[in-house]
């Protein structure tokens, strides 16, 4: 069976048909500026195949429907089609919040819409792009079940007293304030694929999950389920990240409104877009943040160390928590592809059973698994590269075979 995974933006729709028999991608693309004067695809069939195909369409898409009828056009018809329509046999939506009323990947019917609705005041940039996608594929595609698989659902086994915020209880009864956590979808991929790196039953495995991309967020995992994520209310909380700053004094906020006459939202956009790396050296990229060190700015070697910290801080506490643990797993495009941040995350982990192989972290091959640590270290270091197209497809794929 194929799956087709929509993972929407506000303006955009990401896309990859995966064939759930070989775990091949068919074809992957992304659509962007829908509902501006100009849209455009660029969609790739057999990709990273000697057969692939690059298309670039460049049109208006009123809406998301209309880009993905197009999206659909390309993947069916026209120059390299990968498959009829009648061999897409469900879909899967990532939709980023859940809630408390979804710790599952669940068929989506329209109570199902109603609820996620409903989260779109937790996640107002995300849910309703995720609605959008959900609406235009049950238009384009009627009779093949959609899945919606959310991005705090793996995050639902943490208990209460690592999710509450100490503030008064009645704000968690009355809004729902509490840490949902988020890159869900990628921890679990990644802590599954490590307990069969391991050869243990994922029941059986701890670990500690380092994403770091353009967002970045940490899970303790024990025994297979999530205990913690840095994560909060809102991806704003925990690590700092490109552009955003992570845990701050909230205090913060009326400090910066009375000093520099800012209004919450005002802080609130200088916190999640001025902020993070890009905030301590102008730049975002931890690529270029490399540049720029190697030329002598001193602001980009603070912002390199600052971010390691605040990883070897929450490493540190996670394996507190855990009691325990099998590995700590790097992943994303920083986590993945930049061995100098993972050297200095573990650093001065070494006293608490995390020591790093310098050779084998500097000697990684991109996009393998490879374990890092040495020989003695107590706690394994791995980075698996993370894959939320494929979870999202397999879990979709499960629940329609009942599996
Ligand atoms: P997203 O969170 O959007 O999925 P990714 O996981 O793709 O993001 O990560 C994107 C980030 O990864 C980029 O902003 C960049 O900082 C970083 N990155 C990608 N490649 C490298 C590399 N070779 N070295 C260091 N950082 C990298």
């Amino acid at each position: 069976m194929n799956v087709l995974v929509l993972n929407c933006g506000s303006s955009s729709l990401k896309y990859q048909l995966i064939d759930m028999d070989t775990h091949a991608v068919l074809c992957s693309g992304i659509t962007e500026r829908i509902g501006e004067a100009m849209g455009k695809i660029t969609h790739k069939a057999f990709p990273g195949t000697p057969g692939q195909k690059v298309l670039n369409v460049e049109e208006p898409f009123a809406d998301h429907t209309a880009a993905l009828g197009r999206c659909a056009g390309l993947i069916t018809g026209g120059e390299a089609p990968v498959a009829k329509a009648s061999e897409i046999g469900a879909i899967g939506h990532r939709v980023v919040h859940g809630g408390e009323a979804f710790k599952q990947p669940t068929v989506i019917d329209p109570a199902v819409v109603e609820t996620i609705k409903k989260f779109c005041k937790l996640a107002p940039l995300h849910n309703p792009a995720g609605l959008m996608g959900i609406e235009a594929a049950t238009k384009l595609f009627p009779g093949v079940t959609q899945v919606a698989v959310f991005d705090t659902a793996f995050h639902g086994s943490i208990p209460d007293y690592a999710y509450l915020f100490p503030i008064p209880f009645e704000l968690y009864e009355e809004l729902g304030i509490r840490r949902y956590g988020f890159h869900g979808t990628s921890h679990g991929y990644v802590a599954k694929k490590l307990s069969q790196v391991l050869g243990k039953p994922f029941e059986q495995t701890s670990c500690v999950t380092v994403h770091l991309g353009n967002g970045c967020s940490m899970a303790a995992v024990k025994n297979g389920q999530c205990v913690d994520t840095s994560m909060g209310l809102t991806p704003l909380m925990g690590l700092m990240m490109g552009t955003r700053s992570g845990d701050v004094d909230p205090s913060l906020h009326p400090f910066l409104a009375e000093n520099k006459g800012l209004t919450i939202q005002q802080v609130d956009s200088l916190l999640n877009k001025q902020s993070g790396l890009k905030g301590i050296c102008g730049l975002n990229d931890m690529r270029d943040i490399h540049a720029a060190r190697e030329n002598g700015d001193k602001k980009a070697e603070l912002a390199l160390k600052m971010f390691c910290y605040r990883v070897t801080h929450y490493i540190g506490a996670y394996l507190a928590a855990l009691d325990g643990c099998d590995a700590v797993v790097f992943t994303a495009g920083i986590g993945e592809n930049d061995p100098d941040v993972r050297q200095h995350a573990c650093e001065t982990l070494g006293g608490i059973g995390v020591k790093i192989d310098k050779e084998r972290n500097y000697g990684f091959k991109r996009g393998q698994i490879t374990k890092i640590s040495t020989d003695d270290s107590p706690v394994a270091v791995y980075i698996i590269p993370t894959n939320e197209e494929l979870e999202i497809a397999t879990q979709t794929y499960s629940l329609v075979n009942g599996k």
